[in-house]
């Protein structure tokens, strides 16, 4: 561990809407499925269906080759400029960073790629596209047994927490509910800072990654964990 370690010692981000200002699956769905995609996420925004069944509906909407879908992307979104020089500073002060984004996935490593970011975790979801055929997913990320959420971020927080001690979660959107419940450290902006008040959740209000490494530098000692029993999504049925 460095002399200045951080008493945080890991951060699990978000991507879509965190990482990356635009919901990059929400824009490839804008642009490559039918309309009902929308009726769909409003659906799971209102807590009527969990992530997982809102993933795989709205993915079996999808015309288009993974090729035109990620180039799609590429051309027209780029992460956050403040998140590269982040990553750097926590790797330097011992803080492991991970990605935990629940949507189609297949564009975050590219996307990292292309602004230099390398050697962090990407826990996401995997799609297949095969032409003439819906879609298919494989959940390498989700809970064993609850089947709310296609990646749990509930388990990618726990698990560093048993490995290496208190986790810092940064997100924005509904999909980050069950991350931020369970974090030590929460930094919160748009839909997230609702649902963490709805909660009862403490959090840091954030803009960009400058504001996450600041909060996370003016940590007085180990942060004190709240997180609850069990998570409300095993309640989904
Ligand atoms: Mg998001």
């Amino acid at each position: 561990m460095p002399a200045s370690a951080n008493p945080v010692r890991a951060a699990v981000v978000d991507f879509d809407g965190t990482i990356c200002e635009h919901d990059v699956s929400e824009e490839i769905l804008r642009a490559f499925a039918t309309p009902e995609w929308m009726d769909i996420d409003i659906r799971f925004q209102r807590g009527e269906i969990g992530s997982r069944e809102c993933l795989i509906r709205q993915g079996a909407l999808l015309e288009g080759t993974r090729r035109d879908m990620l180039r799609y992307a590429l051309d027209r979104y780029a992460i956050d400029p403040t998140f590269a020089p982040f990553v750097a500073w926590a790797q330097d002060v011992g803080i492991e960073v991970a990605v935990a984004s629940d949507g189609l996935g297949f564009y975050i490593e590219p996307m990292l790629r292309s602004a230099g970011v390398a050697g962090i975790s990407i826990l996401t979801n995997e799609v297949t596209f095969v032409p003439g055929e819906r879609p298919s997913f494989f959940l390498p990320n989700a809970h064993p047994v609850c089947v709310g959420c296609g990646t749990c971020k509930m388990q990618a927080v726990l698990s560093r927490r048993d490995r290496l001690g208190p986790v810092a979660f940064v997100g924005e959107g509904h999909s980050d509910r069950y991350g931020a419940l369970y974090a030590d450290v929460v930094f919160a902006k748009k839909h997230l800072v609702d649902i963490c008040r709805a909660d009862g959740v403490t959090f840091h209000p954030w803009e960009t990654f400058d504001d996450v490494r600041t909060g996370l530098e003016s940590l007085n000692g180990s942060p004190e964990w709240t997180g609850p029993e069990r998570c409300p999504g095993w309640k989904t049925p």
